[in-house]
């Protein structure tokens, strides 16, 4: 059983509750989406053959008890499942990130999973699974990139379809599409309508160059 993978390095998450802590990633291959601002674009189709095992051995040589499974969009492979539950076995604490348009309900749910819900300047807003936002469990976290205002008030009128347990947690991201959405005018509207989410940036970017890859 192998999986195509695209790249495995470690290095500190930049967004999610999970921000700031140091994180081993695998980033899977192939997306079932082309959204209008994707920075991952040489995720599409750069690929290497590992086998699960391959795949848990290079993520133990980081010794990080974090990983993020990501894309691409990872649960377009079926073997993606299998790999989260292996890592889950081993004790790693997994994230996944999740483009929203793939049923999460098949994924452990000991692992923490983090769904993109697309909004309309993404171009992909009509992919979105809404049924995921009933599979949620109080540990998932729910993530909206926003690059304009249209996309505010999209994203805004999804927040009373969100579970509870996941609103009450602060669990919702408001993240401004990179070099396009200017920080102080989403944090602005986000006090204006007193909505109880987070304001994310991605740390990662501000940390290093936005094009870098592997970090
Ligand atoms: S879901 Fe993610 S990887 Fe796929 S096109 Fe959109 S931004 Fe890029």
């Amino acid at each position: 059983m192998s999986l195509k993978v695209n790249e495995i390095f470690y290095s500190i998450q930049g967004e999610s509750s999970y921000v700031g802590w140091p994180c081993t990633f695998i980033r899977l291959t192939g997306c079932n989406l082309r959204c209008s601002y994707c920075d991952t674009t040489y995720a599409y189709s750069e690929a290497a053959y590992l086998s699960i095992s391959e795949i848990a051995l290079k993520v133990s040589s980081f010794k990080c008890p974090l990983v993020e499974v990501t894309g691409g969009e990872p649960l377009i492979q079926k073997e993606t499942t299998s790999l989260i539950s292996e890592l889950l076995v081993k004790g790693y604490n997994v994230l996944l990130e999740t483009n929203g348009t793939q049923d999460i309900s098949k994924v452990d749910p000991r692992c923490v999973r983090i769904v993109d819900i697309k909004c309309p300047s993404s171009g992909q807003a009509q992919k979105n699974d809404v049924g995921n936002l009933k599979r949620l469990t109080e540990k998932d976290e729910i993530k909206f990139v926003i690059g304009s205002k249209e996309d505010f008030e999209y994203a805004k009128g999804m927040l009373g379809l969100i579970p509870k347990p996941v609103r009450t947690r602060r669990h919702i991201h408001f993240s401004p599409v990179f070099g396009k959405m200017e920080l102080e005018k989403l944090a602005k509207w986000i006090l204006n309508d007193h909505l109880e989410v987070r304001l994310q940036v991605q740390l990662h970017k501000i940390i290093w160059s936005p094009a870098r890859r592997g970090v």
